[in-house]
């Protein structure tokens, strides 16, 4: 007997909206859960994934993906390449594992909630794809990254960091249960597949790949291919979904769910991103700068997609054209200065080299973000480490969850944006951060920052309660990766040199 092509048969096999017999279709569908936006099921009903696949060449190619990822891993004796990784390396496979694994896990729930909720026939077939997929990417990076533990026990925190109040986990969380958790299918799809994999996960996938490759991490960087080939199929869910709400009367909703995701992705990986491309990949070995990457694949090519969809370009696009050259920088020296916070070890990555380098990429780097290096570089060269670390905590946005920061030197120019709620004041890093909190305060409004959470007594008042609050004991409170080290390239002090 022959198989008939997928073709003969996909188009019906897929369709399986019927009129319920046993209960009424708000009950099948309730709306909380699938928001049709007023539009009738047989326009859904056109939802026309531009991938199709079966199941049976699904199973065989994520096979054969798997067996490429773990073979090439059992082939290199991956434990002798951790022992010999730079400190740059392996802050940014701790950074990426304990951020990424169970964020990927977590994803198939609201992959789930698509494949159950969504009034699309197609889209509950990519999403059924798009729920084993997630569930593979935690269970793969999780396996890759537990190779480690027994060399360095920072990798118990690629599962651990979900379960704790520590600051950027929260920052983290904070986001994806916006845009991936709470909300119904239909929204969920816009704003998860729009907003994190269609723009931003090439960054992460396709690019650290590159650089874990030149790096002669190979295992890794085929484990990062074999993530992101999924992305790249079950993101496009995002694309016939924003085309029926344009055409159907809801474009604003659409514009308004791919800002919203979208900034608050940006957000995200221009710390996990920035910081890793710029600053944890080992110099000899960068591919391009975050803003290359940025200004190519998110600014231009997704840019162009969300057009051709019948979308503007988000209002924020020019000042996030400034952003991308700016915030991780800020970001990247709070993340070393306030290193204690951290369950890995950071490390500054500012050589004379790689300032070089930085100024190349970012022209200003030096006269900015330079001169506050050249003040922890002075503290460190006089045995003043105390000095490196600052007394006050920093101001953290109440959406994003990152700290409020500016442009060093003299271009520093930070704003407080703020909002005046309920008798106190919600700090923001940015306009787009505010305007998010200011279309549903409701939603917002209960979240505490960590800083609001060490002012209202929810953490204790000593420095060790608000360790333990972050889940960390004091063997997992980060420290320099180069123990100072790092420092030995700057022949002479900074001002030492100006002094003579
Ligand atoms: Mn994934
Ligand atoms: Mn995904």
């Amino acid at each position: 007997m022959t198989l008939l092509k997928m073709e003969d048969w996909y188009d019906l096999a897929r369709e399986t909206n019927w009129t319920p017999g046993y209960v009424s279709e708000e009950a099948l569908y309730p709306s909380p859960m699938s928001n049709d936006y007023g539009i009738p099921v047989e326009t859904w009903e056109g939802f026309d994934e531009p991938y199709k696949v079966s199941y049976r060449d699904y199973v065989r190619s994520q096979r054969d993906k798997d067996v490429a990822a773990y073979s090439v891993k059992a082939a290199l004796a991956r434990s002798d390449f951790f022992k010999n990784a730079s400190p740059h390396w392996k802050a940014l496979l701790a950074l990426h594992f304990s951020g990424v694994c169970w964020a990927e896990f977590h994803s198939a729930s609201a992959f789930a909630r698509m494949t159950r909720f969504s009034r699309c026939p197609g889209m509950r077939n990519m999403a059924t794809f798009g729920t084993l997929d997630e569930i593979r990417h935690g269970q793969i990076q999780i396996y890759f990254a537990y190779e480690f533990l027994k060399h360095d026990a920072v990798f118990d925190w690629c599962h651990k960091s979900s379960k704790t109040e520590n600051w950027i986990i929260i920052s983290l969380r904070h986001a994806l249960d916006d845009i991936a958790h709470t909300r119904d299918a239909t929204s969920t799809a816009v704003m998860l597949n729009m907003g994190l994999e269609q723009s931003f996960t090439n960054l992460q996938f396709v690019a650290l790949s590159a650089d874990a490759a030149k790096c002669g991490d190979h295992s890794f960087a085929t484990m990062l291919q074999s993530i992101q080939t999924d992305e790249a199929r079950h993101a496009q869910i995002g694309e016939p979904l924003v085309r029926i709400l344009c055409e159907n009367g809801r474009k604003q909703e659409a514009q308004q769910m791919v800002e919203i995701s979208f900034w608050r992705m940006w957000k995200q990986f221009s710390a996990l991103s920035g910081i890793g491309m710029d600053y944890y990949t080992p110099l000899e070995h960068r591919e391009c700068s975050l803003k290359e990457f940025m200004e190519e694949w998110v600014i231009g090519q997704f840019g162009r997609t969300i057009e051709a969809l019948g979308l503007d370009l988000p209002w924020y696009w020019e000042f996030l054209k400034h952003d991308i050259a700016t915030f991780h920088h800020a970001q990247q020296i709070g993340i070393y200065v306030y290193r204690a916070t951290q369950w890995w070890r950071p490390i500054a990555s500012v050589s004379p080299a790689e300032r070089a380098w930085l100024e190349e990429k970012y022209p200003g780097w030096n006269d900015t973000y330079g001169k506050c290096w050249d003040v922890i570089i002075e503290n460190i060269r006089n045995g003043d480490y105390d000095k490196t670390v600052p007394v006050p905590p920093p101001l953290i946005c109440n959406m994003c969850g990152l700290e409020v920061s500016g442009i060093a030197g003299g271009e520093w120019q930070a704003v407080d944006h703020f909002v005046d709620l309920d008798e106190r004041r919600f700090h923001f890093c940015s306009e787009p951060c505010k305007w998010i909190f200011e279309l549903e305060p409701a939603r917002y409004k209960g979240h505490r920052s960590i800083i609001d959470r060490a002012f209202d007594g929810t953490i204790g008042p000593d420095m060790d309660d608000f360790y333990t609050y972050m889940g960390q004991s004091p063997e997992e409170r980060g420290v320099c990766g180069y123990d100072y080290q790092w420092i030995d390239g700057y022949e002479t002090p900074p001002t030492a040199a100006a002094a003579e």
